[in-house]
């Protein structure tokens, strides 16, 4: 049983493609169990054509289908941050400046790690 379909996480350049990674997706469904309420993904799964990878030298955690980015703020950010960390994210991307706040997530195995950033 999956919290996220996969119409949530598929590349939305408009190829549709989607190749979010299974054991990924346990770990995030197991923090969203924790974090009890719905969560909105702003981005999912990217193929290498998806116009923010385009522009990268190399694919991100992103189009190793690894990743979400989670629409969250303020109060809600934090608790996402607590339970991801208690389940052992070792990949943060913090971006809670003006409008479009999320906050990033990913269990990429091949980029630096541990690390966070803010955008
Ligand atoms: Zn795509």
């Amino acid at each position: 049983m999956s919290y996220f379909s996969q119409d949530e996480l598929r590349c939305k350049c408009g190829c549709g493609e989607y190749k979010f990674d299974d054991e990924a997706l346990s770990k995030l469904n197991d923090i969203r169990r924790d974090f009890n309420r719905p969560l909105v993904v702003t981005s999912g799964y990217r193929c290498s054509k998806h116009p923010i990878e385009a522009v990268k030298a190399t694919g991100g955690a992103h189009t190793e289908g690894k990743a979400v980015d989670l629409a969250v703020d303020r109060a809600d950010a934090l608790k996402l941050l607590k339970i991801a960390l208690r389940h052992g994210v070792q990949r943060v991307g913090v971006n809670q400046k003006g409008s479009n706040r999320f906050i990033h997530l990913d269990w990429s195995t091949d980029l630096t790690s541990p690390t966070i950033w803010s955008y």
